[in-house]
């Protein structure tokens, strides 16, 4: 891949090494050429060639690997939504997403799931390829391409009959639709296939089901048959209930799962993409919440109350944090968020690496230090296992074997 050179040899001296599973205090790391060579305590033969990097104080983590994200939109407290969508042009949106992509992998996420070009078409194929071409820097990227909605259920939408806008996601409106919708996807360059299984298109702007269970399942029919995968928006119970039903593999935000949907999710081995953080911003920007001046607002309660109860469920629970809605490179609000919500900091960070990584279907290339395993390595100052709010002090970043942030 770009940028490795193919015999360079590293050896990477931390206080700490985090493998995507537990923490061991007396291991280096060995990388040659853009994998990892070994991992374990020092009984390696080095050539003289090798070059020792100390990383003194740090805890070595595998390439932090954010779920959820969106690259082509900014924060709406900057622009609404809307204005993305109808306002920016396909040359400024592309610009924006590739500072971002260069913020995130800087903040040491070295994958990143799209989920979603927002009215940027394919756009994030393109982007995938010039950053492994090694055009400018950023994460590997596994994308969505557009989304996948019900005709008449998402947006932009005024109130006037008269007008088509344009949309945020591609529209379909029955089950042969949607399978032809999948098919273009796969052949324009996605990787996994996003669907919203409900959106706030009820009378009074309530989330309600979009598609029936026979739709999305026509949609998982072919994902699957091509190695791929289906994930859905879902915030009701009703519509991840029809997702469940129809076999998707995970479920993005599930804001009013309850203690049966979780259990049905943990029986089928759905992982849940809690998307904390995103509800948070979203309940500053358009709800009038000032966080630590003003109450918290109910939908902020209540989603803690059902994140508690995936975990209690035993729910697989994603690292991802719905970023896009909040600033590139913030990707860590989400992980401290998971901690805030009930989680061990141990535990956000095997479902920022290896849980990731393994839900993702990429368990063999990414998210561990492992022999024979890409070697996307970061480091960072104390010991986020303990502590996650040191998961920002950032001090080096590594992907595909070539540094991008050293001390
Ligand atoms: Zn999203």
């Amino acid at each position: 891949m770009a940028g490795a050179q193919t015999d360079s040899l590293y050896l990477l001296k931390p206080d700490r090494v985090f493998d995507g599973e537990t923490i061991h205090t007396d291991w280096v790391v060995l990388v040659k050429g853009n994998k990892i060579e070994g991992a374990g305590p020092m009984r390696f033969k080095l050539p003289p060639s090798t070059r020792v990097i100390e990383l003194k104080g740090a805890t070595l983590l595998p390439g932090l690997i954010e779920g959820h994200s969106h690259l082509f939109l900014h924060p709406y407290n900057e622009t609404s939504w809307n204005d993305q969508v109808l306002k920016e042009s396909r040359a400024e949106r592309t610009a924006r997403a590739v500072t971002h992509a260069e913020a995130t992998l800087m903040a040491g996420f070295t994958t990143m799931r799209d989920l979603g070009t927002e009215g940027s078409m394919y756009d994030d194929a393109g982007l995938k390829t010039a950053i492994r071409k090694g055009v400018f820097p950023g994460p590997r990227l596994i994308v969505a391409t557009r989304a996948i909605v019900a005709k008449g259920t998402y947006g932009p939408n005024y109130e006037n009959a008269d007008i088509d806008l344009p949309q945020g996601a591609a529209e379909v409106g029955n089950k042969e639709e949607m399978e032809k919708e999948v098919r273009t996807q796969i052949s324009k360059g996605a990787d996994v296939i996003k669907i919203y299984a409900d959106y706030g298109y009820g009378i009074n702007g309530e989330s309600e089901p979009t598609f029936t269970s026979e739709e999305i399942a026509a949609a998982v029919a072919i994902a699957k048959s091509s190695g791929r995968y289906v994930t859905v928006h879902s915030s009701t119970p009703e519509g991840m209930r029809r997702a469940i039903d129809a076999g998707v593999h995970t479920i993005e935000h599930g804001n009013e799962g309850t203690k049966e949907i979780f259990q049905l999710m943990k029986e089928k081995g759905i992982a849940l993409c809690p998307t904390l953080a995103a509800g948070d911003a979203i309940a500053q920007y358009y709800f009038g919440w000032k966080k630590g001046t003003t109450p918290e607002p109910a939908r902020v309660t209540a989603k803690r109350k059902s994140f508690a109860a995936a975990l209690k469920a035993g729910v697989i629970i994603c690292m991802g944090g719905d970023v896009g809605v909040f600033p590139h490179g913030d990707n860590a609000r989400e992980m401290e968020m998971m901690v805030e919500y009930g989680m061990k900091p141990a535990d956000v960070l095997r479902s920022a690496t290896s849980i990731n990584a393994d839900v993702f279907g990429y368990g063999d290339k990414i998210g561990r230090i492992k022999k024979g395993l890409y070697a996307d390595i970061i480091a960072v100052q104390g010991d986020p296992s303990t502590d996650i709010h040191d998961i920002r002090k950032n001090i080096f970043v590594m992907k595909d074997g070539k540094i991008f942030r050293e001390p």
